[in-house]
């Protein structure tokens, strides 16, 4: 039986955005949830500690180590990982699997790792890459948002460029030239669904 809500403009199922750090997939995915309010975007959980004005159960559930790792021996997480080498980041796997069974489309927007895991339970979930204009203009947002600091840029510069030489796994790329194009860019891809593989 569909339980598809009126309102939703966009087709049922999960959908995984990941990209290296600073190409903006916070602004994107925040864009796109205004427009398309239908759409579940995942809270993740994280170890790391809130940055300023970041709000617990709107940006991510900070938790404890110990409670964070409770979570995924339960198996209460759809997939986790190890982000730029320190802090904790998982998909908490209940509000996932209820909003899809309810007909809506959701979104996790995970890095490279937990994509992965994702491809393995639900191969049907449709894998998009948004990727930077260039390199420089990546080092460029990471430098110019001043976050970090110097030696946890290294690190996220050091993934990055891990994560954009797996940019084939990827069912899709957005190139994020600006915002507006990019989400234009990913809507489009959230409206075509779930990607029907012929082996499956
Ligand atoms: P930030 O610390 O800048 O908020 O996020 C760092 C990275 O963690 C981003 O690349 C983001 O995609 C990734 N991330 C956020 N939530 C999750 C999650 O639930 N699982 C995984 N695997 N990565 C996540």
């Amino acid at each position: 039986m569909s339980t598809t809500p009126a309102a939703a403009a966009l087709p049922a199922g999960l959908t995984v955005v990941s990209g290296p750090t600073a190409v903006g997939k916070g602004t994107v995915v925040a864009r796109l949830r205004q427009e398309h309010p239908e759409v579940m975007v995942s809270v993740s959980a994280t170890t790391r500690p809130p940055r300023p004005g970041e709000v617990e159960g709107v940006h991510y559930h900070f938790v404890a180590a110990d409670e964070f790792d409770e979570l995924a021996a339960a198996g209460g997480l759809l997939e986790w990982a190890v982000v730029h080498g320190r802090h904790r980041y998982g998909t908490p796997r209940a509000p996932v699997e209820a909003a899809v069974a309810a007909g809506r489309r959701v979104l996790l927007e995970i890095d490279l790792q937990g994509a992965r895991q994702v491809r393995d339970s639900w191969p049907h979930a449709q894998f998009v890459f948004l990727a930077p204009p260039t390199w420089e203009e990546l080092v460029r947002r990471l430098v110019g948002r001043g976050t970090e600091t110097e030696e946890e840029r290294a690190r996220r510069l050091d993934t990055a460029r891990q994560e954009l030489a797996s940019v084939s796994e990827f069912d899709s790329v957005v190139v994020n030239h600006e915002v507006e194009q990019a989400v234009g860019d990913l809507v489009a891809l959230l409206g075509r669904g779930n990607m029907a593989r012929p082996d499956e």
